[in-house]
């Protein structure tokens, strides 16, 4: 039994980070082991930015979007040397495990740390991309996509009232699940992802042909690995002639109040967490399968890439 553990959020933010962080502390708190908590990602681990918690630090956070001990983007931890500074910085304060919440670069890092110094690692997967290998959710993306429905439901009404088209470039670098879930609860008829190539000609002759049916207005998704909508914008409307606007969401995106889905299971993964770092365990990252929680293989979380459903692509096609 671990008796002093550390938790972290690391990387890009997401809601629900601090439901996880919150229940990781009051898990731990609850097994009678003490928290320390690192603020501002791996900066604060090696800047010694680090704090003991007690339940009333996670007080008052499970409803704020963010993270309440910041995260960072770290180059220093990149290095050998940083990681080891890192290292004695726990292990002077007695901490014995450490729980990283944050995306792929995290948890490759929290891997690389693992490996090198021995120190048991408890990952869990928060980025709004959900593009964590093995777990079919990660923290925060159930408020992002829900962001992006409601800005294309505003944008439907716009679109609708002027026949416009309306491209809209919201998150996911290398991943098309925020843009392919969001276009198909928003209705869109083109959702453009990285995964799969397109053929922007083929879709302007397509609109042009939706026009001329009767079409009222067409939304286009884009990820932004797949374009961006200020390219793809003005040749849409060069190619179709229709009046056309673009679109893009940005950070707006990370930020907003966790949804019910968020928090509930980011509860669920920071008290798994917990469980798991106390009893001893090390390098797995928690996520879901099927609705349950599940633990993944750290090294193969950070090793393999996730692959978006192809059932997504096929029924965002059938329903445009
Ligand atoms: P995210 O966790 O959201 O994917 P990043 O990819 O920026 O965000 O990673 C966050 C931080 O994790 C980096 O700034 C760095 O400190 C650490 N990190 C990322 N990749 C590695 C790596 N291969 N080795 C060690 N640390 C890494």
């Amino acid at each position: 039994m671990l008796k002093s553990i550390a938790v972290m959020t690391s990387g890009g933010d997401s809601p629900g980070m601090n439901a996880a962080v919150r229940a990781v502390t009051r898990t731990a708190l609850h097994q009678g082991v003490k928290v320390w908590g690192i603020r501002g990602g791996y900066h604060g681990m090696l800047d010694e930015d680090i704090f003991e918690m007690e339940s009333k630090d996670v007080g008052d956070i499970i409803q704020r979007g963010g993270t309440f001990l910041g995260t960072a983007r770290c180059k220093r931890f990149q290095t050998p040397e940083g990681r080891m500074l890192g290292y004695k910085n726990l292990v002077d304060r007695g901490i014995q495990g450490l729980v990283v919440v944050g995306g792929d670069g995290s948890l490759r890092g929290a891997s690389t740390l693992s490996q090198e110094t021995g120190l048991p690692i408890v990952g869990l997967p928060g980025t709004i991309d959900n593009d964590v290998w093995g777990s079919e959710y990660t923290i925060g993306c159930d408020t992002a996509a829900n962001t992006i429905l409601d800005a294309m439901n505003k944008l439907r009404d716009t679109a609708s009232a002027h026949r416009r088209i309306i491209v809209l470039e919201v998150m996911g670098r290398n991943s098309g699940w925020l843009a392919m879930v969001a276009g198909i609860s928003g209705g869109a008829e083109y959702i453009l992802v990285p995964e799969e190539p397109f053929d922007l000609d083929e879709i302007c002759e397509s609109m042009k042909a939706e026009y001329e049916k009767g079409k009222r207005y067409i939304l286009m998704v884009v990820a932004e690995g797949a374009g961006k909508a200020s390219e793809i914008g003005p040749i849409v409307a060069e190619k179709t002639g229709r009046d056309t606007r673009v679109s893009k969401l940005g950070h707006i995106q990370r930020g907003g109040s966790p949804s019910v889905i968020d928090r509930v299971k980011a509860s669920q993964l920071g008290e798994h967490a917990a469980l798991a770092i106390i009893s001893g365990l090390s390098d797995i990252v928690f996520g879901f399968n099927r609705g349950h929680v599940v633990s993944i293989n750290l090294h193969d979380a950070v090793n393999n890439k996730k692959t978006l459903d192809p059932q997504f692509m096929r029924l965002a096609k059938v329903l445009a």
